[in-house]
């Protein structure tokens, strides 16, 4: 299956995705103009679901590392990313796509639980999906989050938006002779742990054969020209 011809996708973003300049936190001007990028690519006809990590907020090996029990740290991390997800929400509808968000920790007063069949109902009917709270266990980051979410809502493709246009052989930002790989294999992914997706996330898309697709994010319009085929991404699949 050709990036083009996908019908329905998780994209994830991390928290800093909406930070902006700042240094932590959500930058309202900067969640809108990533609710424009999901507006476009949705325009294209494409059903979505969404991921948003909380690392702008708190980062439970963060808490851990300044003494915080780990656990406790990690649900920290889990309810900052539904505040993401209620800010993700609100610009998309500023910008007229009806979105749901549904939480992997119950909280009726502010969104749905995950029900996978409600969220299937809700992509039918055009509404973006935005599942918060990762997969609701601490020790899990929301990279796993969007791995299980996108094998439970059968997409097509995991797409990643990080700040570098794919996966590189080395650090692009610190060696100017790293060369980016098109495709990748899971296995190289986990064998040479280069820095995609964490690990048990990038099994359980492997496990499922389910691609990922890591472009940047930090370009306007990128993701859309990326989901047409002709942007610059990485795509991590079965063979190398
Ligand atoms: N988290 C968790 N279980 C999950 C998802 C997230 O415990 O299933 C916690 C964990 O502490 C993590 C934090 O939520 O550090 C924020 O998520 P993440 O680090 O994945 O955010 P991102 O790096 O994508 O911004």
């Amino acid at each position: 299956m050709t990036i083009a011809s996908y019908r329905r996708i998780l994209l994830k973003l991390s928290g800093e995705a909406l930070m902006g300049d700042g240094q932590y936190g959500i930058d309202p001007a900067t969640v809108t103009r990533m609710a424009g990028e999901v507006k476009a690519a949705k325009e294209t006809g494409l059903e979505i679901c969404l991921v948003i990590g909380g690392g702008n907020i708190f980062r439970g090996m963060a808490g851990a590392a300044k003494g915080m029990d780990r656990a406790q740290a990690d649900y920290m991390g889990m309810l900052a990313t539904v505040m993401n997800a209620l800010a993700m929400q609100s610009a998309l509808e500023q910008l007229g796509v009806p979105t749901r968000v549904q939480s992997a920790i119950e909280m009726d007063k502010v969104c749905e639980p995950v029900i996978r069949r409600r969220a299937q109902r809700h992509l039918e009917k055009g509404r973006v999906v935005i599942f918060a709270a990762g997969v609701g266990a601490p020790y899990f980051t929301t990279d796993s989050g969007a791995a299980l979410r996108a094998a439970e809502m059968k997409c097509d493709a995991l797409l990643k938006g990080t700040s570098v246009d794919g996966v590189y052989n080395a650090d692009p930002k610190l060696d100017p002779t790293a060369v980016r790989y098109d495709t990748l294999s899971y296995d190289r992914v986990l064998q040479d742990n280069l820095k995609v997706m964490d690990a048990s996330a990038v099994a359980l898309c492997r496990d499922n054969s389910i691609p990922i697709v890591v472009f940047s994010i930090r370009e306007q319009g990128n993701l859309a020209r990326v989901l047409s085929g002709e942007g610059t991404a990485t795509t991590v699949h079965q063979k190398d």
